[in-house]
């Protein structure tokens, strides 16, 4: 996981090493400033050299000129190679979220995947510069004034920086402890991030139960759980930094205990001493700022190690190697023994064997729950099939391009999802590259022309998210549009029309059909008047695909067709 992270280092190593150069010309600058004051006790005052005094004054101004340029350089730049690696990273994650298939998001939350992108990968960012510096001026600062020390009086170093290992065994002990609960607090925040994500789009159902309380109840609990952990760690925090400062006291106290009997015993002298006490001053400094990276480190690595298990799952539909595009689609589609199961699950399809030529009509029906949705994800290979195979033109689906697979199959489904942004834009995803005319016409054969053009700003109105600003029966005329303009040969329209009234109904099957003509149609639908016009009808059971024909042929069968035309559809087509 380290290695990843290094990973993303490289692209910037230049910004890198000028941070690292930067903050050790910090470290060094406030390693010389105790020398100064001992030159100036020790040397200066008891000469009353004049001269020397004013030259050490101007060389400290210039000095902390530079200073103050390299605060900049660490200030600007360090935070600058922490924005591109968190650019860098957050670019990946998406371009990795693209790839995954279904089955992931599926079993994932929305606002756990927010909760990567948004707080984990600020938090690695803060790590990820901070960090570094942080670990080098600290430790450059420690080491320096423990050798500079040396110089000057061995006993009194060794004794006063003996308090040291303490400090560290102390933050060490901490560090562990103050790590689970970072991990666990990640953990909750993502939860609640997910259930809000949950809420917020659910709030039009929300509503409608008036189950507000509910909701703020369920919301609650997240929200309490993440508050006690939150207490657990800012304890934690708080014995942290106390006990760190209690350390450093000690560190004062013994220097001034120890440096006192020292002068007494006129082994060292004042300028010395003040040394001693000026390096445990500022040795306060590079403590805090690893108690600081402490923190960090907890945050970063914990959002770090989340962003490497997505970025750890490998895509598991991709295209093979020597795949290659498919092209002239006719749109021949045919089942060979295919079986599908979601996951562990038992077996959703089993059995199935199809073959539908081109520009064939063929209506799916069956109970609800059997699988024609599924049966319909698969030709596009949304989910991978267990056994057997399915062909497109006598082409293996599993061996031709996803892009070229699914850039000729179009769905149109019950629920239609726009998004948000105009009219317009949401046409033109059928088919990014269409012109304007083409986009009109679009709409005029899906009869969407009308009421696009009756509303405020025609194409250019904004349609809310998800399109909240549009009827059940506008949005599928859009969908259909959209599906004009990509203008595929293999169509699946699963229960497009379902959730429409009669009237809205009746004017969507007309696009429906036009869209239909010359192209090789699944229909799956509950309205008998769909189904018994299209030239094949399938009924599929547990068992497979059980019936096969006409609308006459199948009813003069008496099997399952017209047991289902008895019970389901009649209802249907009368309500
Ligand atoms: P139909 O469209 O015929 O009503 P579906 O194809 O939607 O049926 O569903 C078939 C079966 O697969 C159902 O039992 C359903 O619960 C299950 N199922 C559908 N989608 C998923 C999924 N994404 N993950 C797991 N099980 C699913
Ligand atoms: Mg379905």
């Amino acid at each position: 996981m380290i290695k990843q992270f290094i990973s993303y280092y490289k692209p910037h190593k230049w910004l890198f090493l000028l941070d690292m150069v930067a903050a050790t010309l910090i470290a060094a600058t406030d390693l010389i400033f105790p020398q100064i004051t001992r030159t100036f006790i020790n040397d200066i005052l008891p000469n009353n050299d004049m001269e020397r005094l004013v030259k050490v004054a101007i060389a400290m101004f210039f000095l902390y000129i530079f200073r103050f340029l390299m605060d900049y350089v660490v200030g600007f730049y360090g935070h600058l190679l922490g924005v591109k690696m968190e650019y860098d990273m957050r670019k990946d994650m998406f371009s990795h979220l693209q790839k995954l298939s279904f089955k992931y998001y599926d079993e994932t939350k929305t606002g756990h995947i927010m909760s990567r992108l948004v707080n984990d990968l600020n938090e690695i960012s803060e790590l990820a510069h901070h960090g570094p510096e942080d670990i080098f001026i600290s430790g450059l600062m420690l080491l320096g004034s423990f050798g500079l020390l040396l110089t000057v009086n061995v006993k009194l170093t060794l004794i006063v920086f003996a308090v040291v290992p303490f400090l560290v065994l102390f933050a060490v002990f901490y560090n562990s402890k103050m790590r689970r609960t970072f991990r666990q607090m990640r953990e909750k925040l993502s939860d609640i991030n997910a259930g809000l994500e949950d809420s917020i789009s659910g709030v039009r159902v929300v509503k409608s139960f008036t189950n507000e309380e509910y909701e703020e109840k369920k919301f609650d609990e997240g929200n309490n759980a993440f508050k006690k952990l939150r207490t657990r760690s800012v304890r934690q925090l708080g014995i942290f930094s106390g006990g760190i400062n209690f350390f450093s006291n000690i560190l004062n106290l013994v220097t001034l205990a120890f440096g006192g009997y020292f002068l007494h015993l006129e082994e060292i002298n004042t300028g010395d001493l003040f040394a001693y006490i000026i390096y445990m001053g500022i040795i306060i400094q590079p403590v805090k700022r690893l108690a600081n990276f402490v923190e960090q480190f907890q945050r970063g690595m914990a959002g770090f190690r989340r962003f490497s298990e997505v970025m750890a799952i490998t895509p598991d539909i991709i295209d093979k190697d020597e795949a290659e595009d498919l092209h002239d689609v006719k749109g021949t589609v045919e089942f060979q023994d295919v079986a599908f199961s979601y996951g562990d699950r038992e077996a959703v399809l089993k059995n199935i064997n199809l073959m539908v030529k081109e520009g064939q009509t063929i209506a799916i029906v069956g109970p609800s729950g059997v699988g024609k949705t599924t049966m319909c994800n698969l030709i596009p290979r949304f989910y991978e099939i267990s056994s057997g195979g399915i062909y497109i033109d006598g082409k293996n689906i599993q061996e031709v391009t996803m892009e070229s697979l699914r850039g000729n199959i179009g769905i149109v489904q019950q629920d239609v999802f726009l998004f948000s942004g105009s009219v317009y834009e949401n046409i033109l995803y059928g088919n990014l590259d269409a012109t304007k005319e083409e986009v009109i016409e679009a709409t005029k054969k899906a009869n969407a022309y009308e009421f696009i053009m009756d509303m405020p700003n025609g194409f250019d109105t904004y349609i809310g998210e998800r399109g909240v600003k549009l009827s059940g029966g506008q949005k599928q005329r859009l969908s259909i549009a959209r599906m004009f303009l990509k203008n595929p040969p293999i169509l699946i329209l699963d229960e497009a029309t379902s959730s429409l009234d009669n009237k809205s109904e009746a004017v969507i099957q007309e696009s429906i059909s036009e869209l239909a003509k010359d192209r090789t149609t699944f229909i799956i639908a509950h309205r008998m008047a769909t189904i018994r016009n299209a030239e094949r009808i399938i009924v599929l059971t547990e068992n497979g695909i059980e019936e096969d024909g006409t609308h006459t042929e199948l009813m003069k069968k008496r099997g399952e067709y017209f047991k289902l035309y008895n019970s389901q559809f009649k209802s249907a087509d009368i309500a």
